[in-house]
């Protein structure tokens, strides 16, 4: 019922072949699946890659046809930080983004919009299937899923030691590795951490494979958590670290 899609981050001819090879049929301004399934995105739906605008305008349609959730990621809280006049740095791609918006003047109430109606996280299926950007906790069932004070830092990027490594980025913690699972605890897909191959562990399916890196933009089917890819066309951005598990 669910196609869960990894980082898109601007990919937009991968995003739809992607869909297409999903099943999913184009219909007014939208794509549909014949059986009603939705897809749902871990974020980071922005930045980086060739097309921003047309990206944010399916996402758009096909969310408000009602065949699309997804929760924000940290690169599309820039960008809404940036549509609401605060001052963010744009590097990382967000450039790309914002050129790309003020190329054709789009409305950045539209943006505005779009992103503040995102979660954090969401939970489907009964409580038994839980999406995030970065990293899941427990309890983040007990807190609003639009709580930015509480749930901002983790589901945004996940916890850090504070050290950097030896290309200056921040050390992430394995939160997946270390998950201590209960009875009742959801499946959670996730993204933000880019892997060669999915990182499935701990009933946790990262599954951001580095599109935009020339890698692959990965789908995982719910509840048949059957793994479909798209290659991407082209390395739009170097690869950092390609190869290490860090
Ligand atoms: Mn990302």
């Amino acid at each position: 019922m669910y196609d869960v899609i990894g980082d898109v981050h601007s990919c937009y001819i991968e995003f739809k072949t992607l869909l297409e090879k999903l099943g999913y049929v184009y219909t007014y301004n939208s794509y549909q699946h014949p059986e009603g399934r939705k897809v749902v995105l871990v974020g980071d739906i922005m930045d980086r890659g060739n097309y921003p605008v047309a990206t944010f305008c399916l996402v758009k349609d096909m969310f408000e046809a009602g065949n699309l959730l997804s929760v924000i990621g940290n690169h599309d809280d820039k960008i809404l930080r940036w549509a609401k006049g605060n001052g963010v740095k744009l590097n990382n791609g967000a450039d790309k983004t914002v050129n790309d918006f003020e190329s054709i003047s789009f409305s950045k109430e539209e943006i505005i919009k779009f992103f503040e109606g995102l979660p954090y996280y969401l939970l489907l299926d009964n409580n038994k299937l839980a999406i995030v950007h970065a990293a899941w906790q427990e309890r983040n069932i007990y807190t609003d899923p639009f709580d930015n004070k509480k749930l901002r830092s983790d589901c945004l990027f996940g916890p850090v030691t504070g050290e950097r490594d030896h290309y200056n980025l921040p050390v992430r913690i394995n939160w997946a590795g270390k998950r201590i699972l209960k009875e009742d605890s959801p499946i959670v897909v996730y993204g933000h951490q880019v892997h060669e191959e999915p990182y499935i562990i701990n009933k946790t399916y990262c599954i951001d494979t580095g599109c935009i890196f020339g890698g692959y933009l990965t789908a995982l089917r719910y509840p048949e958590m059957e793994l479909v890819q798209t290659k991407a066309l082209m390395e739009y951005y170097e690869w950092i670290g390609k190869g290490e598990r860090r």
